[in-house]
């Protein structure tokens, strides 16, 4: 392992005693102040991320608000107290046979956390993104590992923590930057015994790898590698009418966003064969068509393995096919191709990620088919259906099926743009992340990082401020089974 790591996590670990004991407030105001310097970096951050990644001045200017607003967010959350989970069962001294002790419980960081920078979000999902922010507002500290692909937009993001640190008089080693760029770094930082957790969204074999290093180690820590998806969209329409050619429309908008190189982009459609797929099939087609070259991709890695991954998949048998939006075999090029239910069903190659503006339609004879197909689809993070709002009948036989495979459930919509609120679900059963009882998106994304203790016969002053009798904090807890914000 190399100094600078080891050196980093033993710094995280000396900065995390003193920040585990701050105040909900006090992070609050720590995630606040980022926000306020990310901003104040202004134009030069914005400039930096398009020069890195490729990706347009309005998608990075969204993406930057969006992190800005995800960090005042979940510092607001964290003060509001939900997350802490506070319950509380009194003492009952004269309960027979036996007496009652008072026990009370509250959620607690468990330490240093591991966060990978994701390619494709170089501020949302990266330097201050959504798990670095859960991980602070929990009350751990962070080793960012920057990704290469936007080294210089990681560390102005860096830069703007640490000025954050200093100004709430806060140890600047709450936040470490790792900028060393080879496999063994990620492999180090897991495997620290300093480390308490890990947070990650790239490939499915780098999520992967980082389980294994994780599996290695002598004391077992949680790492939540989300890892991509083909996000079915199930085509139920019995007629093709204008609202299912809008839906197409923004199905193709969904497909070629961001050069198509988002977790949550379709990469799948189910329908059944005849005359309201043909119609769909030949609508998503001609507005793919219309696109060119959509732009180039995040870095020419994920450019390679575009067009490598899109030309396996149609050198297969029995697929086709339908549009293309320009000719040539360019990285960035929309594509859309077609199969049946049969071959999709044999060939598990047909069911792998394409990380790239590409999607697959596969025609079912039926909807026993369909469900059939649907079924042996591995663990997604969302699935949708586009159907007539009234065929509340089909819906519901759907459904069931897919809230067993997906984490995020649509009808008549698509999966990009994901909220940041109270109620996302971005996560799924694997592969799509290693545990699906978790969300990397929305402020429960800070229940990752942190664990339940309990409190037994402890006298009051001693109690963690949010389990004190008086309620200091004025946070809901569930006192003797009832929700209550009021003292005891
Ligand atoms: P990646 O290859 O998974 O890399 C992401 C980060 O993980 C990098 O910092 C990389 O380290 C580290 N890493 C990967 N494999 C590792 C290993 N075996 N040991 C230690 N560290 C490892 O992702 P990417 O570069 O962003 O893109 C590659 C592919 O990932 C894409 O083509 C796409 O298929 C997929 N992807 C998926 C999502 C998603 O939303 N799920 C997002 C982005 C990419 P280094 O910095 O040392 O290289």
């Amino acid at each position: 392992m190399s100094n600078l790591i080891n050196e980093a996590c033993v710094k995280s670990h000396q900065a995390w005693v003193g920040y585990r004991e701050t105040t909900y407030k006090q992070r609050e105001n720590l995630l606040v102040a980022i926000a306020r310097e990310i901003e104040a970096l202004g134009d030069v951050l914005i400039q930096t991320a398009m020069e890195e990644t490729n990706l347009p001045q309005a998608r990075l200017t969204g993406e930057r608000g969006r992190t800005c607003n995800q960090l005042r967010a979940y510092g607001k959350h964290i003060t509001d107290g939900y997350w802490a989970n506070a319950c509380i069962d009194t003492a009952i001294p004269d309960r027979q046979p036996l007496p009652k002790v008072d026990i009370r419980k509250v959620n607690q960081p468990i330490g240093p956390i591991v966060v990978f920078g994701a390619s494709n979000f170089p501020f949302a999902y990266s330097t201050a993104g959504g798990d670095t922010a859960s991980a602070l507002a929990a009350g751990c500290t962070v080793l960012l590992k920057a990704h290469p692909a936007h080294l210089e937009t990681s560390r102005l993001v860096a830069s703007a923590i640490t000025k954050a640190l200093v100004s709430e008089g806060l140890s600047e080693d709450i936040f470490i930057h790792i900028e060393e760029t080879d496999f063994s770094a990620g492999k180090a930082l897991v495997q620290h015994p300093n480390v308490k957790g890990v947070g990650f969204t790239g490939s499915f074999g780098g999520g992967m790898a980082l389980i294994k290093y994780a599996q290695e180690r002598a004391e077992p820590i949680p790492v939540f590698s989300e890892m991509g998806s083909i996000n079915p969209v199930l085509i139920l329409h019995e007629n093709y009418d204008e609202s299912l050619e809008q839906k197409i429309n923004q199905l193709a908008g969904a497909i070629t966003l961001g050069v198509g190189q988002f977790c949550t982009n379709h990469g799948l459609i189910f329908g059944l064969k005849g005359p309201v797929l043909d119609k769909a099939a030949h609508q998503l087609g001609t507005a793919i068509s219309k696109v060119g070259i959509i732009g180039k991709m995040l870095h020419p890695g994920i450019a390679k393995s575009y067009v490598q991954n899109y030309q396996t998949a149609l050198d297969q048998n029995g697929v086709e096919v339908v549009a293309r939006s320009v000719e040539a075999d360019e990285p960035g090029i929309g594509l859309i191709a077609k199969t049946s239910s049969a071959t999709f069903a044999e060939n598990k190659k047909l069911h792998q990620e394409i990380f790239g503006p590409y999607s697959l339609i596969v025609e079912c004879d039926d909807l026993e088919d369909l469900l059939a197909v649907y079924e042996h689809l591995e663990g997604q993070l969302t699935s949708s259906i586009f159907i007539e709002p009234e065929r509340h009948d089909v819906q519901k036989l759907a459904v069931a099926k897919m809230i067993h495979k997906s984490g995020r459930v649509i009808i008549n919509g698509v999966p990009t743009g994901v909220e940041v609120c109270h109620s996302m679900v971005h996560g799924g059963p694997f592969p799509s992340t290693t545990d699906g009882r978790f969300t990397s998106v929305g402020q429960d994304s800070i229940l990752r990082w942190v664990r339940p203790v309990c409190y037994q016969s402890f006298p009051d002053e001693v109690l963690p401020v949010a389990l004190q009798n008086d309620n200091p904090l004025n946070i809901a807890r569930l006192v003797n089974g009832v929700w209550s914000t009021a003292a005891i």
